[in-house]
């Protein structure tokens, strides 16, 4: 995926997550800050975020045999993710540092994270769970 589908993958998002009053900008990175795929930072007063999405090839749960669909699919669950993030988190942010063994941050990532593959499996019509 480069970086024009990239951009054209989080402009679908923001409109189906009613996002689209948010500037924000989105690059690939090989390395995102605290080793996640993804990161989101904002400035809510501003309306205004940056996502960074690591690239599928510097993932280590992205395997180099994998179809280019596949790896673009993982890559669309984290702009979706992070979104998402952004979506939940408008008025009230845990910050990084206090996330740990914080449960109302747990509930979040846990929900997150199942809302992201669900819907992203929605788009494209993927049945299995696990996928
Ligand atoms: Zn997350």
């Amino acid at each position: 995926m480069n970086d024009k589908k990239l951009k054209k993958l989080l402009k679908y998002w923001q409109e189906h997550l009613r996002l689209q009053d948010w500037e924000i900008e989105i690059t690939f990175e090989t390395a995102v800050p605290f080793g996640g795929v993804g990161i989101c930072v904002k400035q809510a007063q501003y309306k205004s975020a940056q996502i960074q999405v690591q690239v599928p090839e510097c993932r280590i749960d992205v395997h180099d045999d994998w179809s280019d669909k596949l790896k673009d699919i993982y890559t669309e669950r984290v702009v979706v993710h992070e979104l998402l993030h952004l979506m939940i988190n408008v008025h009230k942010e845990i910050p990084f540092k206090d996330r740990k063994n914080n449960a109302d941050a747990y509930l979040e990532e846990v929900s997150v994270n199942t809302l992201d593959t669900l819907l992203v499996n929605l788009k494209y019509g993927i049945t299995e769970v696990k996928a």
